[in-house]
């Protein structure tokens, strides 16, 4: 009976081209393109089709929808044609967020991809020669005077790399991929392939999104040789595990944990010494590079780059996109010789970077050159004081206070907290912040988020103990005057 029914109901589909004979489906094919139009009514009419077949329409809401069929068109259409990605509100204070984009990028990063990108440009193009160039030659010559310079000026640096032609040779050079799990990866095949690396067994770590250091090292082709315990590994532990199968010895950083309580770990010093005293070579996977010293922002234990190539590691491995501030990107830097094992490996081509991130990363490079440390958005953030994000809170309140229509449904109120860095830099660092608590008199904390998700633009927010929190650190100033605006909507 259901089935005789549905048939009737069937019937009164129109076709795909009645529908685009209407009139009003007609003039909105006019503006929009036909085929895009067409490709709506159909989705639309399959839908309806789908309803149908699934006995959730009678008679009566087939004829209500078929009345609005034009106005689904258009939704339909508007749908299709908007984009999935796009800005919102980071009102977390977590500064890398890794969901919602990790680091926003510099303005300069965008008029550098801008001029570059929308034209041809010299990117494996010598100008001096006229002959066939590098990609990588365009940050190389930064990353050499952040990195080279950086340790020529230092005394203790410059004692740590060693004996004097050790010295000479240790110009570091840089080479970029997609991210730091390739970089990882180019890395341990290039060094290590058919040969053993060893990690202490506290350091075979899963950072965010199934990187997980055994796996990376199976798909090398390098075998894992592990040490010690999840607590305690010792000097001692690497020494007896080196033999003539080993290729490099690998240090972890623990970017999203901390082992606390009974632990032992050896220095850097102390894995430089031994690495050199077998000849072997010492690569650590940072995560997080920090080209910036961290501590003046009172993060203390976080090590940047330089301070791993200053104590004398001859690889380092880091991510563009995290504190570095840049473009999703994975970076090498170390020994000449050893990068350049990994620049002529075939893997490196498998993995190597568009042009609009060489632009990116160029012109985040540049800014750290020129010490312009607030042109980078994640630095300004992680700059910023207490009271700069107090006085942009007050503002906003005041500002919400005074326009909201019932100020007995919506309560404002300023609180201390503490904003992270996230992404899997300095998992206990956290910078002292002023907080935004809401509460609603008709909507639950959830309710709340939710609301405040759905608006426009999304304003992400930060849920703590039955609370509701915005965290200015990381909503860009110009985007104050728009969360007042959605919050004084709630
Ligand atoms: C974040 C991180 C990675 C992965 O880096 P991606 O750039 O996300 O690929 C690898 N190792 C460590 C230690 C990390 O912190």
């Amino acid at each position: 009976m259901c089935a005789t029914h549905n048939s009737a109901l069937f019937r009164k589909l129109p076709s795909t081209d009645e529908v685009l004979h209407q009139s009003e489906v007609q003039s909105l094919a006019d503006r929009e393109g036909h085929a895009a139009v067409a490709e709506s009514v159909r989705a639309v009419l399959t839908r309806l089709r789908q309803e149908i077949a699934d006995d959730r329409m009678d008679d009566k809401s087939l004829g209500l929808a078929l009345a609005g069929l034009p106005a689904a068109i258009e939704r339909q259409l508007r749908h299709s044609l908007s984009y999935s990605l796009q800005p919102l509100i980071n009102a977390t204070g977590v500064i890398l967020h890794t969901n919602l984009g990790r680091a926003p990028l510099a303005a300069a990063t965008i008029d550098h991809i801008r001029e570059t990108a929308l034209t041809y440009s010299n990117l494996e193009f010598d100008l001096a020669t006229g002959q066939r160039g590098k990609r990588d030659v365009h940050v190389d010559r930064l990353f050499q005077k952040l990195l080279t310079d950086g340790i020529a000026k230092d005394h203790v640096g410059t004692a740590a790399l060693g004996r004097p032609a050790e010295r000479s040779s240790a110009a570091i050079s840089t080479i970029v991929v997609n991210n730091n799990a390739a970089a990882v990866l180019l890395a341990l095949n290039s060094l290590a392939e058919g040969g053993e690396v060893i990690v202490s067994r506290g350091e075979l770590v899963e950072i965010g999104g199934s990187f997980r250091i055994p796996d990376v090292m199976s798909k090398s082709n390098a075998t894992l040789r592990e040490v010690g315990t999840t607590n305690r590994t010792r000097i001692d532990d690497y020494e007896g595990a080196i033999n003539d199968r080993t290729r490099l010895l690998l240090r972890v950083h623990r970017s999203n944990f901390e082992i606390s309580g009974f632990t032992e770990q050896p220095s850097l010093e102390e894995l430089v010494a031994l690495a050199r005293r077998h000849n072997v070579p010492l690569m650590e996977d940072l995560g997080s590079g920090a080209l910036f010293d961290l501590r003046s922002v009172g993060v203390q234990g976080e090590p940047g780059v330089l301070d791993s190539l200053h104590a004398g590691v001859n690889v380092v491995t880091y991510s563009g996109d995290k504190l570095l501030g840049g473009p999703q990107a994975g970076l090498i830097s170390g020994r000449a010789d050893l990068v350049a094992r990994m620049r002529s490996n075939p893997l490196f081509r498998a993995l190597r970077v568009d042009k609009l991130t060489y632009a990116a990363l160029e012109a985040t490079l540049l800014a750290y050159a020129k010490h312009d440390h607030n042109a980078v958005p994640v630095l300004r953030m992680m700059r910023l004081s207490k009271e700069e994000i107090a006085r942009r809170a007050e503002a906003i309140v005041g500002q919400i206070e005074s326009t909201h229509t019932n100020p007995h449904r919506l309560k404002l109120r300023l609180c201390d907290g503490e904003s992270v860095i996230g992404g899997g830099a300095a998992p206990s660092a956290v910078l002292p912040t002023r907080l935004i608590a809401l509460s609603h008199a008709e909507l639950s904390t959830d309710g709340l988020r939710d609301r405040l998700r759905a608006s426009d633009p999304p304003v992400i927010a930060r849920v703590e103990e039955g609370r509701v929190l915005i965290d200015l650190r990381t909503v860009f100033p110009e985007q104050d005057r728009a969360l007042a605006t959605v919050m004084s909507s709630l």
